[in-house]
């Protein structure tokens, strides 16, 4: 492939590795001159199932012979199948549909906002990320996401993870959300605590504010449960989500508990592709297939086993400072920049990300197999020796 089409006619908005992928199964990819690489990061968090489940191909499939679109003053049968199994599977109320993490927090940032005039205010987390819409930007805690952008929309407020008395302190009638991820993806792999979990819900109920959930890398099976809030005993009042839910189709959604299922009315908010048939077929096949294969428990066990690889490099190696996350979703410290061992693991034809310029960022297939992953840690060894020598 001529890479020169992109320095004349694609935007610079992304460093690329000189990686052209053409081809992609279960855990392999494929470049374009025939190397196989082992995807440890494949979708940038949007492929929990691998790369071309059989069963989301099929869905797909089928889905184009029927037909591509249809507009959102019609109903379609896949919007309303996939619309049960979230709920049936999260929170009891409603689901909404768009095309993508960034524009189902825009939207729960609407639903909120619209709830009640008084209450304006959204507190989010320092090192959090919810998008790149002027919106999720503003509701982003890094500077650098936001810098150049300005004015951006009011009413956001950041206070520090796991910080219970920090939050306390921020509380107000004038909240009308508190909002983060269950563990900081693009922040550095860092989970929030139970006991903040419980507070942020404690206090959501206090101040009469709700609780949203950002699941758009963390849900989908990730974690060891279809959503990670799922391990704290809590439940958020509206939870987002995005990346695997298609299995590598576009899609997003929020989902909201039923007594805030009146606030958005017909006019009020939309999306020309949200709830698109084909992505929703998608969806259905991904919620089924994790079902079907038994991919929760699996993930929560080859969690464990790769947790348990990386701490005892951890052992063995200086320059790896912690490592953390819940399930499938790891992140291993280090005391150097991470890009280093991410350019030579990729030389080994193992696919890694690197996040926050210091956690290597360890988000396999959530059907990952215990010889895959030993494949991957013998090569993070020599990767990280290298880097001691
Ligand atoms: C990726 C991500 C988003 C943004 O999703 P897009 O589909 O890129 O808009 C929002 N929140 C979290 C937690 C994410 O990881």
């Amino acid at each position: 492939m001529d890479r020169k089409l992109f320095d004349k006619y694609v935007l610079k908005t992304y460093n690329r590795f000189p990686v052209t992928l053409v081809k992609g199964r279960g855990m392999k990819v494929w470049d374009d001159k025939g190397n196989e690489y082992l995807d440890f990061f494949p979708g940038w968090g949007a492929g929990n199932l691998g790369h071309c489940h059989p069963k989301v191909v099929a869905a797909v499939c089928n889905q184009i012979e029927n037909i591509l679109h249809v507009p959102n003053v019609y109903y379609n049968e896949p919007q309303g199948e996939l619309a049960k199994l979230i709920i049936e599977n999260s929170i009891d109320g409603q689901v909404f549909f768009c095309n993508s993490g960034a524009e189902a927090n825009e939207g729960a940032i609407k639903l909120v906002r619209k709830r009640n005039p008084h209450k304006k205010v959204i507190i989010t987390l320092k090192n959090s990320f919810h998008g790149r819409t002027i919106a999720t930007v503003a509701a982003t805690g890094q500077s650098d996401y936001q810098k150049g952008f300005e004015p951006l929309p009011r009413g956001f407020e950041y206070c520090e993870v796991n910080n219970v008395d920090m939050l306390k302190s921020m509380m107000t009638d004038k909240v009308a959300a508190v909002m983060f991820e269950p563990i900081l993806g693009e922040g550095g792999i860092v989970p929030v605590t139970p006991e903040f979990m419980t507070a942020a819900r404690q206090l959501c109920d206090d101040y009469d504010a709700l609780l949203i959930l950002d699941e758009v890398q963390t849900g989908i099976g990730r974690t060891g449960k279809l959503f990670a809030y799922q391990h704290f005993g809590i439940e958020p009042d509206v939870l987002t989500m995005a990346k695997s839910l298609g299995g590598g189709i576009p899609i997003g959604a929020f989902a909201v508990k039923r007594d805030y299922c009146d606030i958005l009315q017909p006019g009020s908010h939309g999306s020309t592709f949200g709830g698109n048939p084909v992505a929703c077929a998608a969806g259905v096949a991904v919620l089924e297939a994790i079902a079907a294969e038994n991919l929760l428990a699996n993930a929560a066990k080859m969690g464990n086993y790769l947790r348990k690889q990386l701490t005892a490099l951890k052992a063995e190696y200086d320059i790896v400072k912690e490592v953390r996350g819940i399930g499938l979703m790891l992140g291993m410290e280090l005391t150097v920049p991470g890009v280093d061992i991410v350019r030579e693991c990729r030389k080994q034809n193992v696919l890694l990300n690197c996040t926050h310029k210091t956690v290597l960022r360890l988000m396999p297939a959530i059907n990952v197999t215990a010889d895959i992953i030993d494949r991957v840690v013998a090569v993070i060894d020599e990767a990280l020796k290298g880097a001691t020598a």
